[in-house]
């Protein structure tokens, strides 16, 4: 589980990539982001601050197109990760129970 504004989020990596062709989802009504067990640790880590930041968007109610969420995700990982941020404090809560 992980706080978006104070919200509880369940993050559960509980299928895989052909199961629904991508990466990650997000219910923000339920308050659940899905990521896909089988593809990586960077490509899950990209994924989760992706969907952190489709429920970001939709909190604030700003019109931000998928793809330029894409690239402020890319933006916002690599910025991170150059400079020595882990995010691997939010990786381990991600419920990886099958
Ligand atoms: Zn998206």
């Amino acid at each position: 589980m992980i706080r978006i504004f104070g919200i509880p989020y369940t993050v559960r990596a509980d299928f895989t990539y052909e199961d629904i062709t991508s990466q990650g989802t997000v219910t923000v009504s339920d308050q659940v982001i899905r990521l896909a067990k089988d593809i990586g640790k960077e490509a899950q880590e990209t994924t989760l601050l992706h969907e952190i930041l489709e429920v970001v968007v939709a909190r604030l109610g700003l019109k931000v197109e998928h793809e330029e969420i894409k690239g402020i995700e890319v933006a916002l990982y690599d910025t991170l990760t150059a400079n020595g941020v882990s995010l691997q404090p939010l990786m381990d809560k991600i419920d990886r129970r099958e």
